[in-house]
């Protein structure tokens, strides 16, 4: 009898990642997802590859990897485009900035009252999430993997006491010989059909879409006020925190509130247009830490990460090698699921 593939439940960035290293190892592999890809957080997500502003928590070590792996990644993969375009910050939030400098004008020259003092952060760069998970999965496809979308997972099953070796999709089972759950704020609901707890917060932000011409941007913008950055085809995003709106008019507000505020702070950008602005929840485990990992429950490997893009390359590289070869890699120990893992932690 044949070998079962390896199921990766959830085609998010994180999951799409996995599932491209896993077939660039020659591993047989399945994609499965409730819906379309990256149509979960990653579809809001602003898509900033950077720092955290006091370079520790969550996951401080872990990121600067993950910008080596984007790198890497953009060599790699076909059609995935990584902008290192830096990133140019200020204010309180940003107050741990180690070096400061007043070319804000010159890195931006269409901000309307540039800061005399900011930060640029040559490393930072951005990608567009939804156009970057597909590349990712359309190269796992090149290497053999498949997909089915459209697909709700309903558990994990075991036919063989303790270990899961399978997946539940309504009255459908597929076997596996590892089931990966990486299917961000669905990856608890999950682990606890196969009796694990994964403790997640997940946590609600707002995306702000807006038509604008292009080149008002040049990079990424954050400050105490917003954060701004522009695609190539001239859409601006700004994330914004969730103050409770209730109602589609109360989001279409803060859109609102929003491409004013890009307005005053960009010149060109009055005639901004607002496209959308939408809820998009993050994954977050309890304390913040990325979990990785085999799960405590032979056959199961979790993967839930914030930030999620930023970290994508770095743990589809690391999950690939342990989930094919059994040996941990060093930059995942300290974000274990479980106190159980692989031999050598
Ligand atoms: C507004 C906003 C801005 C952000 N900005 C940044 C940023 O600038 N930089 C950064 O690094 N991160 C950012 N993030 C965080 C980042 O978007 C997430 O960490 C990342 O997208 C998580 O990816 P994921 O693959 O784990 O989850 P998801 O993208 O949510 O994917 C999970 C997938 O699992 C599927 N799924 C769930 N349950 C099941 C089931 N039972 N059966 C089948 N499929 C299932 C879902 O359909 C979904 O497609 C932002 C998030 C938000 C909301």
């Amino acid at each position: 009898m044949s070998t079962p593939p390896v199921i990766v439940i959830g085609a998010g960035i994180l999951g799409a990642s996995i599932t491209y290293h896993l077939a660039a190892r020659g591993a047989d592999v399945a994609l499965v997802d409730a819906g379309l890809p990256g149509a979960g957080a990653t579809r809001h997500s602003f898509g900033w590859i950077g720092r955290s502003p006091s370079d520790l928590s969550p996951a401080g070590e872990l990121r600067a990897l993950g910008r080596l792996h984007w790198e890497r990644l953009a060599r790699e993969v076909p059609g995935l485009d990584v902008h290192w375009s830096g990133a140019l910050v200020w204010g309180d939030h940003f107050a741990s900035v180690a070096t400061r400098d007043g070319q804000a004008a010159m890195r931006e020259p269409h901000l309307t009252a540039p800061p005399a003092l900011s930060e640029f952060r040559p490393d930072d760069g951005w990608l567009n999430p939804t156009r970057a998970t597909e590349a990712l999965i359309s190269a796992a496809q090149a290497n053999g993997a498949s997909v089915r979308f459209g697909t709700p997972v309903t558990r994990l099953v075991s036919s063989r006491g303790g270990v899961i070796d399978g997946i539940e999709l309504g009255s459908e089972k597929l076997n596996a010989s590892t089931v990966v759950v990486a299917a961000g704020i669905g990856s608890s609901a999950l682990c606890a059909t196969a009796g694990l707890e994964l403790p997640m917060v997940s946590s609600p932000a707002i995306m702000v879409r807006l038509r604008a011409p292009s080149g008002i941007v040049r990079g990424i913008v954050a400050n105490d006020l917003f954060e701004a950055r522009q695609d190539v085809d001239g859409t601006v995003l700004m994330p914004l925190d969730y103050n409770k709106e209730s109602s589609t008019e109360e989001l279409m507000q803060a859109g609102e509130d929003a491409r004013r505020l890009f307005g005053e702070s960009f010149t060109g950008a009055q005639e901004a247009a607002l496209l959308s602005a939408e809820i998009g929840w993050r994954p977050m485990t309890a304390d913040g830490e990325p979990r990785v990992g085999y799960a405590g429950t032979p056959g199961v490997y979790v993967a839930v990460a914030h930030p999620g893009i930023t970290l994508a390359s770095v743990i589809g590289d690391a999950a690939a090698e342990e989930i094919l070869t059994r040996t941990a890699r060093d930059e995942l120990a300290r974000y274990r699921p479980s106190a159980e893992h692989l031999d050598n932690t």
